[in-house]
C-alpha cells in the first residue's frame, strides 16, 4: 500500500442530493431509500469490536507472506469462515506465478572497519509476538541473487535528480552500491530501484532514517508508534508501474498451464541486488563515509555528519533469491443477487503480509470478515441483496498486485459486462484519519454514506472526514505542499488515483470505477516485524472501533450499490473533475495556454524546486520527465505550441451538460416511485458502460496494459492524470499529445452520446 505524505485535492460537485428529497438516498425511490435504510440499520448493528479483534489476532498470529504455507492455511480459514457466515460459491482460485523468496543474504563493511550488519529485528519488551523466531530477516521482493564487493556511495533518495548532483560532484555510482534512504519526497522502492539500475548501479541498499517514521517525529515502538532502531521497511522493488502482476505472464492470467515469457524479457522485472536496512545497521556505513559533505536536504535524523561517499567505505553483499514457481491463492466467495444476480459489486482485501500485517493488510482482513459475517446474516435472515456481492481475499498484493491482478486479467471480459464498481480496503486503520478515495462519479454516494455512520469521536464520520481533511489541509499548507483553498463538501474525497494497492487491475484494465477507504495516522512499522498485533493493540486501534467501523462503512457504501434502484453514478462531477485535471496540465504547461481562453483553472502555484515535495506526493519535475521520455524515446519542438486543448475543453462541456440532465432525469423518476425493470436495465447498463469508455485498448504509451484514459500512475506510484496525454506533453512530443488529446476527446463524445440516449429514455 502506497503510504502518503499529503492528501490530495479534489473536486467533485454533489448535485444530486441538493435536489433529492428529503431521506431518500441517491439512487433509491423514496419507497426503497426506507427499506434501504432498514437494510443498514440492521446491518451497522451486527459488526462488533471483539470479533474485529478475535479475526485480527487469528490473521496476525504468525507471519503470513504470500506463497508461505501460513497464508495458504488462512486462505483455507476464510474459505471455512465464509462457507459457515453463509457466502456462496465459495471458491480457492491457483495462480502459478513467478516465485521471490529470499535463501539468503548478508551485508559486511570491510573497510574501513568491519562490520556485519545484524538484518534483524531484535525483540520488544511487552510484544511476545516480536520474539516469533519465524520472523524474516531483511529483504525485498524481486531483488536478483548476486554477490558483490564495491564501494558505497550515499543517493539520498535515489531519485534521478539525486544522482545530478552526486555527477555535480564528480561522484559516479557505476559499478558502486548506493545506499537510499526511504522517503525524501516519496517514491516507490521499485522507483528508487530501476533508477539505481540505470544509473549502473551494482546494488542498492534502502534504509529507513528515523527522521521520516523514528525518533525524530515522536516516541517509538513499544512506547509509542513510529519505528525503533531495528525496524526494517521490506517491500518489493517489482516495475509493476510498468505492468503488474506476475512478470511472467503480462497481460493475461498465471493459470497452472498459462504461457509464460523468459524472465530476461519481462518489463516489471528487475535486473538489480536490493536490501532494505534498519537505521542501526546503515548508521555504521554513514557515519565511516568520505567524500563531500551532503547538503542539507540530504541529511537525516542520524547524530552524524552525512556525506555523499564513493570510494571510503566498501562493503561485502551478497543475496540468494529463490525463484522457483510459486501457487498463490485467491479466496473468492459471493452473496448471490436476489434480483439481478448479473450485477455485481466486488470487494476486496489482500490477505499477505510481510511479516504479520497488524495494519498492513490484517486490519483490513479483519474488517472484511466482520463484513462478510454480517452480510452473512442479512442473507439467512431473508434480506439479500439485489444484486450480487463478490468479494475476493487476494494473494500476492506485496508482491506486485498479483492476485487481484491475475483474477482481473482472467475475469475481464465478464467483470466488463457485468461489474458495477470496486471497493477496496487494504490498510484499514493504523489510527482515526478517514481518507476516502472514489472516481469522481462515485463521490457523491460515499460521502452521502458517511452521514449514516458514526465515527468513535461521537460526530457523524462525514464530519470527522471533513475536520481531518482540513487539518491535513493546514498541516500540508505548512509545509509547503498544498497550495488550493479551502475544503467542502465538493473537495472532500481524493479522486486522484493512483496505483499501490489491489484496485488497480479493475480501474486500469478492466475500466470499472473504485472506492478505496482508510483509516490511518502514525505509522512507522509500515512493513516491519513490529506491525503486529501489539502495535494495533496500543497505538494503531486500541478498542478495534474504527475496524468495526470500517465494516460497517464497506458494507453501507456496498449495499448502497447493490440495491440501488438507479445506479447512484453522478457524471456531472466526473465531468467536472476532468475538467480540471485539464486545467492543472494547462496550468503546469503554459505553453499551452496560448489560444485558450477562458481557463477555470483557479490559482496553482507549481514547486519549481524539485527537491521539494510536489502537490502529487512525488518526485515529478524535469528531472522525473526527462525520465520517462528515456522510455518513450525523443520529444519533439519544445519550444512551439503546435495544439491547444480547445475542443477537449468543449467535449468536458457537453458531457457535464448530459450529466447534468441525466441527474435531474433521474432524481425526477425516482421521486415518482417504482421504475419498471425493463427501463431501470437500460439505464443501469448504459451507467455501468461509461467507466469502460475510458479504456483505450492500446493502453497508455510505453505501457500498454495501463488502458484508462484519465487516471494512471507514475513510476513512483503517484497519481498520474490523464497519463497518456500528460507525459506526451511534459516530454514536448506534439504528434504524440496530438493523438492523446484526440482519443480523450472520442472518449467524451461517446459517453455525452450515452448519457444523451439514456436521458432519451426518460423523457
Ligand atoms: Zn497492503
Amino acid at each position: 500500500m502506497i503510504r502518503k505524505l499529503a492528501a490530495s485535492l479534489s473536486l467533485a460537485a454533489l448535485s444530486l442530493c441538493d435536489t433529492a428529497p428529503a431521506q431518500s438516498i441517491l439512487g433509491f425511490t423514496p419507497s426503497s431509500s426506507a427499506h434501504e435504510t432498514e437494510i443498514e440499520t440492521k446491518f451497522k448493528s451486527i459488526p462488533t469490536p471483539d470479533e474485529e479483534r478475535r479475526q485480527h489476532r487469528i490473521l496476525t498470529a504468525e507471519p503470513h507472506i504470500a506463497g508461505s504455507k501460513r497464508n495458504n492455511e488462512l486462505a483455507e480459514y476464510i474459505r471455512d469462515e465464509w462457507k459457515k457466515q453463509g457466502l456462496e460459491d465459495v471458491i480457492i482460485r491457483r495462480y502459478d506465478v513467478y516465485g521471490t523468496n529470499p535463501k539468503s543474504a548478508s551485508l559486511e563493511m570491510i573497510a574501513p572497519t568491519h562490520y556485519r550488519a545484524l538484518l534483524r529485528e531484535t525483540p520488544l519488551p511487552g510484544d511476545d509476538d516480536s520474539k516469533n523466531p519465524a520472523i524474516s530477516g531483511a529483504w525485498l521482493g524481486m531483488s536478483i541473487s548476486g554477490d558483490v564487493t564495491a564501494p558505497v556511495v550515499y543517493a539520498h533518495s535515489g531519485n534521478p535528480e539525486d544522482y545530478d548532483l552526486l555527477r555535480k560532484h564528480g561522484i559516479t555510482v557505476k559499478g558502486k552500491i548506493v545506499l537510499v534512504r526511504y522517503s525524501n519526497p516519496y517514491s516507490y522502492r521499485g522507483f528508487k530501484a530501476l533508477t539505481a539500475q540505470r544509473e549502473g548501479a551494482a546494488a542498492i541498499l534502502i534504509y529507513s532514517d528515523p527522521q521520516e517514521d523514528g525518533y525524530k517525529k515522536g516516541k517509538v515502538d513499544p512506547d509509542g508508534p513510529w519505528g525503533p532502531e531495528y525496524h526494517i521497511q521490506r517491500g518489493a522493488i517489482t516495475y509493476d508501474f510498468m505492468v503488474p502482476g506476475d512478470p511472467l505472464t503480462p497481460g493475461w492470467a498465471s493459470v497452472p498451464g498459462a504461457k509464460r515469457i523468459p524472465i530476461e524479457d519481462a518489463t516489471s522485472a528487475p535486473k538489480i541486488m536490493a536490501l532494505p536496512l534498519s537505521w542501526h545497521d546503515a548508521k555504521p556505513l554513514l557515519e565511516n563515509m568520505d567524500g563531500p559533505l551532503a547538503p542539507e536536504a540530504w541529511r537525516g535524523a542520524l547524530p552524524i555528519k552525512y556525506h555523499l561517499g564513493g570510494e571510503r567505505v566498501k562493503v561485502h553483499l551478497k543475496i540468494e533469491m529463490d525463484n522457483g514457481t510459486q501457487p498463490y491463492y485467491v479466496v473468492e466467495g459471493r452473496i448471490r443477487g436476489a434480483e439481478l444476480p448479473d450485477e455485481w459489486v466486488v470487494l476486496g482485501n489482500h490477505r499477505d503480509a510481510w511479516v504479520f500485517g497488524g495494519v498492513d493488510p490484517s486490519s483490513g482482513t479483519a474488517s472484511m470478515m466482520e463484513l462478510t459475517r454480517a452480510l452473512g446474516k442479512l442473507a439467512k435472515e431473508g434480506m439479500r441483496p439485489r444484486r450480487t456481492l463478490v468479494i475476493c481475499s487476494w494473494d500476492g498484493e506485496e508482491v506486485g498486485l498479483t492476485g487481484s491482478t491475475e483474477w482481473g486479467e482472467q475475469f475481464a471480459d465478464e467483470l466488463r459486462s457485468k461489474a458495477v464498481a470496486y471497493i477496496n480496503v487494504d490498510e484499514a486503520t493504523s489510527g482515526p484519519n478517514f481518507h476516502g478515495q472514489a472516481v469522481a462519479s462515485l463521490v457523491p454516494m460515499l460521502e452521502e454514506a458517511t452521514h449514516t455512520l458514526q465515527d468513535p469521536s461521537g460526530k457523524s464520520l462525514y464530519d470527522a472526514w471533513k475536520e481531518t481533511a482540513a487539518r491535513e489541509k493546514e498541516e500540508g499548507k505548512q509545509s509547503g505542499q498544498m497550495n488550493d483553498s479551502g475544503v467542502s463538501d465538493r473537495t472532500l474525497a481524493d479522486t486522484r488515483i493512483g496505483s499501490g494497492s489491489d484496485h488497480t487491475v479493475f480501474l486500469n484494465f478492466v475500466g470499472m470505477p473504485v472506492i478505496g477507504l482508510q483509516f490511518d495516522g502514525d505509522y512507522g512499522v509500515y512493513h516491519s516485524a513490529y506491525d503486529d498485533f501489539y502495535w494495533m493493540n496500543h497505538f494503531g486501534d486500541p478498542g478495534y472501533k474504527y475496524h468495526t467501523l470500517m465494516s460497517q462503512l464497506w458494507g453501507v457504501t456496498a449495499l448502497r450499490l447493490a440495491n440501488a434502484d438507479l445506479l447512484p453514478f453522478d457524471f456531472a462531477s466526473y465531468a467536472n473533475n476532468v475538467r480540471q485535471f485539464v486545467n492543472e496540465l494547462a496550468t503546469k504547461n503554459p505553453v499551452l495556454l496560448s489560444g485558450v481562453t477562458g481557463s477555470r483553472s483557479g490559482a496553482v502555484t507549481v514547486s519549481k524546486d524539485p527537491t521539494q515535495a510536489s502537490t502529487t506526493g512525488g518526485p515529478t519535475g524535469s528531472f522525473y520527465n526527462g525520465f520517462v521520455s528515456n522510455f518513450l524515446g525523443p520529444g519533439g519542438d519544445t519550444t512551439k505550441t503546435q495544439f491547444d486543448l480547445t475542443s477537449v475543453r468543449k467535449e468536458i462541456d457537453n458531457f457535464e451538460a448530459s450529466g447534468k440532465l441525466l441527474n435531474q432525469s433521474i432524481t425526477r423518476k425516482l421521486s415518482a416511485g417504482p421504475i419498471d425493470a425493463k427501463l431501470a436495465a437500460t439505464l443501469n447498463h448504459g451507467m455501468m458502460q461509461v467507466e469502460r469508455n475510458w479504456l483505450n485498448p492500446d493502453g497508455i504509451p510505453g505501457r500498454p496494459w495501463f488502458k484508462h484514459i484519465l487516471y494512471g500512475a507514475r513510476f513512483t506510484y503517484a497519481h498520474l492524470e490523464l497519463p497518456g496525454l500528460t507525459e506526451a506533453v511534459e516530454a514536448r512530443d506534439w504528434p504524440r499529445a496530438k493523438q492523446q488529446a484526440e482519443i480523450l476527446q472520442r472518449a467524451l463524445e461517446k459517453n455525452t452520446k450515452l448519457l444523451d440516449d439514456l436521458n432519451a429514455n426518460l423523457r
